[in-house]
């Protein structure tokens, strides 16, 4: 038992920077989507999302995590 092995965890400062979410207004807040559709393939679900600036985004959600498949503003 060590005194030092019982200190917090120091914060991360390697981590990388969030990514932003949409790339027409910048936000990487999720909050500021909305749900317009939800589809189930192969590999889980693709999502449409609005986002509060009006470009739309596709995400395939999987076991792996979400990523974005595609944006698009009309
Ligand atoms: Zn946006």
């Amino acid at each position: 038992m060590t005194s030092w092995a019982a200190a917090p965890t120091p914060a991360q400062t390697s981590k990388p920077p969030k990514p932003l979410l949409c790339t027409y207004c910048g936000t990487d807040d999720d909050n500021n989507f909305a749900v317009i559709s939800r589809h189930r393939t192969s590999n889980g679900t693709t999502v449409w999302l609005r986002c509060s600036c009006g470009a739309l985004q596709a995400r395939a959600i999987s076991r792996a995590g979400s990523q974005i498949v595609a944006s698009g503003h009309r």
